[in-house]
């Protein structure tokens, strides 16, 4: 009763702040936060669950302008499964002295440096301060919460390590990381991320424009550190570009380059929000044997990852044809030699846009279609247009 109490007032007053959803500086305005939950997925034709989720995104505590308790009651407004907050490392400017934050803070929050009393700007911060936040929050949500940390080489090329330890303290002057070894104070990056990988984390090449391809990112794939890549960053792919054409403070890119790389390299595929303002409908689909940490981590560590972005989905044909097996039955109805008639059903929260027997047809979630079969043959292939089986490539199923 409590908890519901303060979703409601939460809901009613949370002015939160819409920004860029990318990795820069983000606009300030203030608007109502209005929640749009999307229904989940059927389980797929293996039998695993199809959960739902972000594995990128900021809170006030990085540059972001949501506080803790805001991004995890927005996921769980959304129906999300899971999600992890990824900070950068050193954070500057951020601070939850807010009476929404402060009623959260877990039992030892004296020992944060900060929390209390201190106005925004004031100190370095690192990142595990926000994922300390969420978790008690996260259970009483009931989300599976990984901690996570966005860092990376110092003015190139990301990463984001979700599942790293709760312990896992960053210090001020590691969070951007040395190219080479020896350069300042910063840690090699080669050493961070084996540290990650140590801590059983999982690390995701984020917006991947910064430094595509380049040695140190293609050495951290060979060498089995980076594990995933991201085929969309933001909550509206308002463009799609070439890995390389990406403008730093733009929200919303799908990487056609980052898709076939993904296929190549043996990586992950991911679609996360890196949302600094309120989310939008980009979603990384797990499929997991149950609603667990373990088996979300069995399942990223097995690349059984989907981007769902744009009512589109892009991923390996082993995953999206597992997940579109459940989510469209077809019915045939042989009438004479000549004519069958043919059911086909949508069973999922996205339309289906799909060409078959000569038609387009756009199938709404929940929503079936008659269509009349008169090529006299009982097979035919259903192509799904907006499911991605690498840059060029849709899905094709026969029935
Ligand atoms: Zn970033
Ligand atoms: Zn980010």
């Amino acid at each position: 009763m409590k908890i519901i109490k303060i979703f409601a007032a939460a809901l009613i007053t949370a002015a939160l702040v819409s920004g860029t959803a990318f990795c820069g500086t983000n606009p300030i305005t203030e608007k109502t936060y209005s929640p749009k939950a999307i229904n989940h997925f059927p389980d797929t034709k293996s039998g695993r669950k199809v959960l739902i989720g972000d594995f990128h995104c900021h809170t006030e505590w990085g540059h972001g302008g949501l506080t803790v308790p805001d991004r995890i009651m927005e996921a769980w407004a959304w129906g999300f499964d899971y999600l992890a907050i990824t900070e950068h490392g050193n954070i500057s400017g951020a601070v939850a002295t807010t009476p929404a934050d402060s009623k959260w803070l877990p039992k030892d929050a004296k020992s944060y440096t900060g929390v209390a009393g201190v106005e925004k700007g004031d100190m370095p911060r690192q990142p595990m301060e926000s994922n300390r936040l969420a978790i008690p929050i996260a259970k009483k949500y009931g989300l599976l919460y990984f901690c996570g940390v966005e860092s990376g080489i110092a003015g190139k090329e990301h990463t984001v390590a979700f599942n790293i330890s709760k312990d896992y303290n960053s210090d001020a002057y590691d969070h951007w990381l040395a190219e080479d070894p020896g350069q300042g104070n910063a840690v090699w990056y080669r050493d961070r991320f084996k540290q990650f990988k140590d801590m059983g984390a999982f690390l995701i090449y984020p917006h991947p424009h910064y430094g595509y391809a380049r040695e140190q990112m293609q050495w951290s794939v060979d060498h089995g550190l980076v594990r995933g890549i991201e085929v969309m960053n933001g909550s509206n792919s308002t463009k799609a570009i070439a890995a390389t054409g990406a403008t730093e403070g733009e929200a919303g890119y799908r990487w056609y380059e980052a898709f076939d790389y993904a296929l190549e390299h043996n990586l992950g595929i991911y679609a996360n929000t890196d949302a600094h303002g309120e989310r939008g409908a980009t979603f990384t689909l797990v499929l997991a044997k149950e609603k667990t940490k373990e088996s979300v981590m069995e399942a990223c560590n097995e690349l059984r990852t989907v981007g769902y972005f744009d009512n589109m989905l892009w991923g390996r044909v082993r995953d999206v044809d597992d997940i579109i097996s459940s989510c469209v039955e077809v019915e045939k109805i042989k009438l004479d030699s000549a004519l069958t008639m043919v059911r086909i059903s949508n069973l999922s929260p996205m339309t289906m846009t799909m060409s078959v027997l000569g038609r387009d047809i756009e199938l709404p979630p929940y929503n079936n279609v008659l269509v009349k079969n008169e090529t006299g043959r009982d097979s035919f292939v259903i192509t799904y247009k907006n499911v991605w089986t690498s840059s060029k490539t849709k899905l094709k199923k026969r029935y």
